[in-house]
């Protein structure tokens, strides 16, 4: 049975418009034959253009992909640092490698798979132990996991975010240099012959921010094989590299702000276990109410408050945007509604800590809802929690499962109150299609006031885009208007950018 109404959009079927590839295994994967009947929105379609382009994807995967002829050949390339034979047929890579919280490396796969559409290249994970059964091959017969034991990068998972090998540190050392114009193929162009590898780190250090440029985008064009060393949602400052980016992502995405939407759903299925964590609890706790609201608590070091603050800025922002339903005192009116199901709600708490699941359910049982509540009101509201792990532990596969379940229980919801600036939040919206209500940061410890803003597009925020001072010497085809048009300020981080 569904477990709940498509409400809006496109036909909600389980291959979602044509977005997922037919004839994978069904048993291997359920989740990606059953996330349809969980998902409340369906606001966007795809681009018959991105399904054109997922298809071609598909085929050149399965064409290049460990295990094959031209894999081998790319790798004895990469081990020999010798460049393929003229004519000869070559594939090159993007391989993704894990950086911080599951958030963030959820959506440094979207933008590394998205950069491999827009360049071209194989997308392979490096997954580490952590992560090993929590999401699904995404393409059909094929594998996207990289075989790191063989892979001749030593110390894959350990470069981190400044190595000596980085972009940058090549162009320092004249070991790749800037290609300013593709015309006539001489000047600086020749200078150098490609090295075999690079590394970017395009985490929040933004050690390579140079990535950002059409003339880098030429040179790192003509390397085989490219590691992405990033917690980024860097997609949206893709749209000003280069006019091929932007033609191409205008293409893929006519509405920009289904571009995470579409390739979080596209890419990412959780695994036959996390599929049964957070299942049982839908099923057990949310389905039977008529609405569900996901609110997501996530307090960074540098911006905490006490709990009672914080407490009010949720009341003050659920308040303030009609969120949760409100309570009363008039017992007599609330009594004859309570059982009703019709306006029941049913609130998922998703947060490292007890405290403020304690205060919220208490605040339900101990209050009638006023019968002019948020959402209809009048009819019963559940509280639930389904864990408070207290500290991140992201190097721990058990503690990662259960994160990755809430995501999508997050994303199950028909309204969503997030955090400002966690990608945790960022992920569970986009999935769900929701423009979230965000709550603010309180930098400097202060109570931040508005408490809330609504997000103006479901799109994840890129926290740490290439600033002004990045200066790019190709701007072919880059038409900065152009750019303010779709892509903006985030709500919840100044110098933060995201699409709309
Ligand atoms: P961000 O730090 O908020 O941007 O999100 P990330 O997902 O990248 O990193 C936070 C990590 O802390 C998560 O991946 C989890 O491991 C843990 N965590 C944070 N909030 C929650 C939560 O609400 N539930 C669970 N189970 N884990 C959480």
């Amino acid at each position: 049975a569904a477990a709940g109404n498509a409400t809006e959009g496109t036909a909600a079927d389980e291959l979602l418009g044509g977005l997922l590839a037919p004839g994978m295994d069904r048993r291997s994967c359920r989740s990606r034959y059953e996330l349809f009947r969980y998902f409340k929105h369906f606001p966007y379609a795809p681009s018959p253009y991105l399904l054109s382009k997922l298809r071609a994807y598909e085929s050149l995967h399965r064409r290049c992909a460990p295990g094959t002829p031209l894999y081998a050949d790319a790798i004895s390339r990469l081990r020999s640092g010798h460049s393929a034979a003229a004519g000869e047929e070559t594939c090159s890579y993007i391989v993704w490698l894990p950086y911080d919280g599951l958030g963030n490396r959820m959506l440094s796969m979207a933008s590394g798979f998205l950069y491999a559409l827009l360049t071209g290249r194989v997308f392979l994970a490096a997954v580490p132990p952590d992560s090993a059964d929590l999401f699904c091959e995404p393409f059909p017969n094929t594998t996207w996991l990289l075989p790191v034991d063989d892979f001749p990068v030593a110390n894959l998972f350990g470069l981190g975010a400044n190595p000596d090998v980085s972009y940058t540190t090549l162009l320092n050392n004249n070991k790749i240099s800037a290609v300013v114009s593709d015309a006539g193929g001489g000047g600086e162009s020749n200078a150098t012959a490609a090295p075999a590898y690079v590394y970017l780190s395009l985490g929040w250090q933004l050690t390579d921010r140079l990535f950002f440029c059409g003339e880098h985008q030429r040179a790192i064009a003509r390397v085989g094989w490219v590691l992405l060393y990033s917690d980024l949602y860097f997609a949206p400052s893709l749209y000003g590299v280069s006019g091929e980016f932007r033609d191409e992502l205008r293409r893929l995405f006519p509405a920009k702000e289904a571009a995470g939407h579409l390739l979080l759903r596209y890419l990412l299925h959780p695994g036959n276990h996390v599929w049964g964590l957070a299942t049982r609890y839908y099923h057990a706790y949310l389905a039977p109410a008529s609405r569900r609201v996901g609110v997501q608590i996530r307090m960074f070091g540098f911006g905490s408050i006490p709990a009672d603050d914080m407490y009010g800025q949720i009341l003050a922002c659920s308040r303030q945007e009609k969120i949760l339903p409100e309570t009363s005192d008039d017992d007599s009116a609330a009594a004859a509604a309570a059982g009703e199901t019709k306006n029941s709600t049913a609130i998922l708490i998703a947060s490292l800590y007890a405290d403020y699941y304690e205060r919220l359910r208490s605040r339900y049982y101990e209050h009638a809802t006023s019968a002019a509540a948020a959402g209809g009101g009048g009819g019963w509201v559940g509280v639930f929690q389904p864990t408070h792990e207290e500290v991140q532990d992201t190097g721990k596969l058990e503690h990662n499962r259960k994160a990755l379940a809430e995501i999508y229980l997050l994303s199950f919801s028909d309204e969503l109150l997030t955090s400002g600036i966690s990608t945790f939040g960022y992920v569970s919206a986009s999935l769900a299609g929701v423009r979230p209500t965000i709550l603010l940061t309180a930098f400097g410890h202060k109570v931040p006031d508005p408490p809330c803003r609504r997000a103006v597009s479901m799109e994840p925020c890129n926290l740490t885009p290439p600033s002004a001072d990045v200066k790019c010497r190709s701007k072919e085809g880059v038409d900065g208007e152009d750019v303010a048009r779709h892509v903006r300020t985030c709500e919840d981080k100044d110098g933060g950018v995201k699409f709309f």
